[in-house]
């Protein structure tokens, strides 16, 4: 469903992703940790092409080619495309402002013309039940809780029916409090069968909701494999002493 292929990204002269590869099957839940700086995010933007990886490798996605470094080789049109096949939620939910809940979620699919508007709002209205705001779906985000904004931003990127969610550690701005709704959702998503990589602090959440636990350090994965073995039984130092630190 989805592969990299030698991925790497250079900023200047330091390089941040040195030729990863990955292969995430359909349905799969992979929790992505590592210290700060060690390429998670660049990575999430190179799948999701809010960067253009520079050397060596594509992304695929259903055996269709959906970027890399000759970004030339795939038409605007195509990448749009391809794009919304893809749903990103970031820590900071850049919801708009001066929008409701339900506006929010509606916005992508009237621009993409998904359907008539009452359809949209609809469809709209049924993710924002899911994420359990049905009674908040006409309040600004400025009237929301972090947790319940995070909540409008998931729905707002399952709206265009996306085949994999990239998440880049959604709970870390919120107050503890709020943060169990929001893994509650991405929990629920998880059971649906939903195809996620999940950038995370949240080991507890690697551990029972993921399917494989991927290790970065230095833009590279050091250690791939079950939550039981990377998180109980890792093989590499580097990871032992991550771990020691983060659980
Ligand atoms: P964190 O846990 O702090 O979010 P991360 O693992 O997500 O870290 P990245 O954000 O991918 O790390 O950054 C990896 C490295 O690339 C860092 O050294 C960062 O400073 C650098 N970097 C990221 N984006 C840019 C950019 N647009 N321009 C220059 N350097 C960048
Ligand atoms: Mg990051």
């Amino acid at each position: 469903m989805l592969e990299l292929v030698n991925l790497r990204k250079s900023f200047g002269n330091k390089t941040v992703l040195h030729g990863v590869d990955l292969k995430v099957p359909a349905g799969q839940v992979v929790s992505i940790i590592g210290a700060s700086g060690s390429g998670k995010s660049t990575l999430l933007r190179c799948v999701n092409h809010l960067e253009t990886p520079d050397a060596g490798s594509a992304v695929l996605i259903d055996g269709q080619r959906i970027g890399g470094p000759d970004p030339a080789r795939v038409s605007r049109r195509d990448l749009r495309r391809r794009r919304v096949e893809i749903g990103m939620v970031f820590q900071h939910f850049n919801l708009f402002p001066n929008m409701t809940a339900l506006e929010n979620v509606m916005e992508a699919p009237l621009a993409h013309r998904r359907g008539t508007r009452a359809e949209i709002r609809d469809m709209a209205a049924g993710l924002l039940d899911r994420v359990g705001l049905a009674d908040r779906m006409d309040h600004h985000p400025g009237k929301l809780s972090g947790g319940q904004q995070q909540r409008v931003a998931i729905a707002r990127a399952l709206a265009m029916t996306p085949k994999l969610m990239l998440f880049d550690e959604v709970t870390s701005a919120l107050d503890p409090e709020l943060v169990d709704d929001v893994l509650q959702v991405m929990r629920q998503l998880a059971e649906e069968g939903m195809t996620m990589l999940v950038v995370t602090h949240e080991m507890a959440f690697a551990e029972d909701v993921g399917d494989r636990v991927i290790f970065m350090a230095d833009g590279a994965i050091h250690e791939d494999g079950t939550p039981a073995e990377v998180l109980r039984n890792p093989q590499q130092a580097r990871t032992r002493s991550f771990l020691g630190r983060a659980m």
